[in-house]
């Protein structure tokens, strides 16, 4: 097969085409690590020097699809620096529990993929190595903060890759690149080997360009690990999802995250898959959702606080780099930590630090929490009358790089409608459901804890109704100019 039919193919398409001889494991990373080399997305931070030594073991189920890698998940060796400076060339020794699962079904390690600096953003631009260009349109973010998987799926140089998701880092970069990407049930997927972010949302999960390749990549992903303490594993099995048509299927539309805020070309995508929803067989009704306006507020307290003491570790002794010499311990924490972390960063750990202080931490802290249970109960009396909540992914379509950057509320605002998910802990996925102004706009479809199978189908039938073109994102690959779009391949001068 040409360089181009084999990158072209999805990855469960590869698994059938090297069953059938018609390709073989290191052929195809070879195709693959070639297209990865050439990215000038800045979706990658380290690609291998060569196709693994040794074939996937015989019968894997992955067959040898190689699979890009968010940079925060630890790979023994392999540079893994969470987007941030201050652990520059940090190799673990040892490999996340999602990585090896996956590698040992046959998924080996195709590349380490940029990202906001310790997973803490929605465009990508807060990564200590330069922002990653959206390929439908390189002047604009992929989103973030799994930008750079989410660029390279949707430019064709992974066939799939991971991403974490705490507040919609899956989601939101997915939908910004018109790929599907999936946030698991909390606990469903080891958090172990995942350098942590906010411990209490952080999920891992896939990015890939249609829903059955979702649904085999969290196959090999769930189940229990007892080396993650919150990790839970997942009832049954991940099926490969088949469902042509929603008959029975009750879909609720709240009214808190499907109206004011939302960019009008969205709004009328989300509506149009409504009513295809509805010739499918479904039945569409208003839902209510009625602390969910509280989610980001309160989101934006409990993640700061989480990650300020997920952060503390580096500190120039424990972890990390340190400043150079000179001067007493304080002044070596406040050196290490003031050049090794962006503004991003600082920003939250200072947040958090603050809600969790001393005579601020009820009403700041305490109060998040409080409004968390809320959310959660919302959900739970909503999947009473309902099979799935839907609202569009992300309020807007990608962004201009730099529109946001100055603007730290105007940045969050893009997780409205990603967030709340998050803190009730459910599953969600995103899957592209049109184009506006020329790019990608998406569907979210969230479920009760451990719905994955029927949130897999439901989004499978709607799939193939809504028939998404992702060329759009693919034109970009190998150099060539982003024109799908109209608007040129004009990014910024240097990254
Ligand atoms: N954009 C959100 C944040 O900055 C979510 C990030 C995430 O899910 N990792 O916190």
């Amino acid at each position: 097969m040409s360089v181009t039919d084999l990158t072209g193919l999805t990855a469960a398409q590869a698994v059938a085409a090297i069953a059938r001889g018609e390709t073989d494991a290191t052929e195809l990373f070879e195709a693959y690590r070639a297209a990865a080399l050439a990215d000038e997305l800045n979706a990658y931070l380290w690609v291998p020097d060569g196709a693994p030594d040794s074939p996937p073991p015989a019968g894997a189920p992955l067959a040898g699809v190689p699979l890009a890698v968010k940079d925060l998940f630890c790979t023994q060796g392999v540079p893994s620096q969470a987007g941030s400076k201050i652990i520059e060339g940090y190799r673990p020794p040892y490999t996340a529990t999602v990585v090896a699962k996956l590698a040992e079904a046959g998924a080996p390690l195709l590349g380490k993929t940029n990202q906001d600096e310790f997973a803490m953003g929605s465009s990508n631009e807060n990564s200590a190595y330069g922002p990653v260009l959206n390929p439908w349109d390189r002047a604009r973010v992929p989103g973030g903060s799994s930008g750079g998987s989410a660029a390279a799926v949707a430019a064709g140089s992974a066939p799939w890759a991971l991403g974490t998701d705490t507040g919609g880092s899956i989601r939101q970069p997915a939908a910004l690149c018109g790929i599907v990407g999936l946030k698991p049930t909390y606990g469903a997927v080891s958090r172990y080997g995942m350098i942590a972010f906010a411990s209490s949302l952080d999920q891992a999960g896939p990015l890939t360009r249609d829903v059955a390749d979702a649904a085999l990549l969290l196959r090999h992903m769930v189940g229990h690990d007892t080396r993650d303490c919150t990790s839970v594993g997942f009832p049954g099995e991940i099926a490969t999802p088949s469902a042509e048509r929603l008959d029975g299927i009750r879909l609720g539309v709240p009214e808190e995250l499907t109206g004011d805020g939302i960019e009008p070309g969205v709004l009328d995508a989300f509506h149009a898959t409504l009513e295809l929803a509805e010739q499918l067989g479904a039945t569409i009704e208003t839902c209510r959702l009625p602390h969910a306006p509280h989610a980001l507020a309160a989101y934006y307290v409990l993640a700061p606080a989480e990650a300020s003491s997920n952060l503390a570790r580096y500190d120039g002794v424990r972890y990390g780099r340190r400043a150079g010499d000179g001067g007493d311990l304080p002044e070596m924490y406040t050196r290490t930590r003031s050049e090794g972390f962006g503004v991003e960063v600082k920003r939250r750990i200072m947040l958090g630090t603050y809600s969790l202080s001393s005579g601020y931490y009820d009403a700041y802290y305490g109060s998040a929490q409080r409004v968390r249970t809320k959310i959660a109960e919302d959900f739970r009396t909503a999947f009473d009358n309902f099979d799935f909540v839907v609202t569009p992914t992300a309020p807007t379509v990608a962004f201009e790089l730099g529109s946001k950057v100055d603007d730290p509320m105007a940045m969050y605002v893009n997780d409205y409608c990603t967030v709340p998910m998050s803190l009730a802990g459910t599953p969600a996925i995103s899957i592209p459901n049109g184009l506006s102004e020329g790019l990608p706009t998406a569907f979210q479809i969230a479920g009760p804890a451990f719905s994955e199978n029927r949130i897999l189908d439901a989004a499978h039938a709607l799939e193939s109704a809504i028939g998404f073109d992702a060329s759009g994102g693919r034109l970009s690959r190998g150099g060539m100019p982003s024109t799908s779009s109209g608007r040129g391949a004009g990014g910024p001068a240097e990254l």
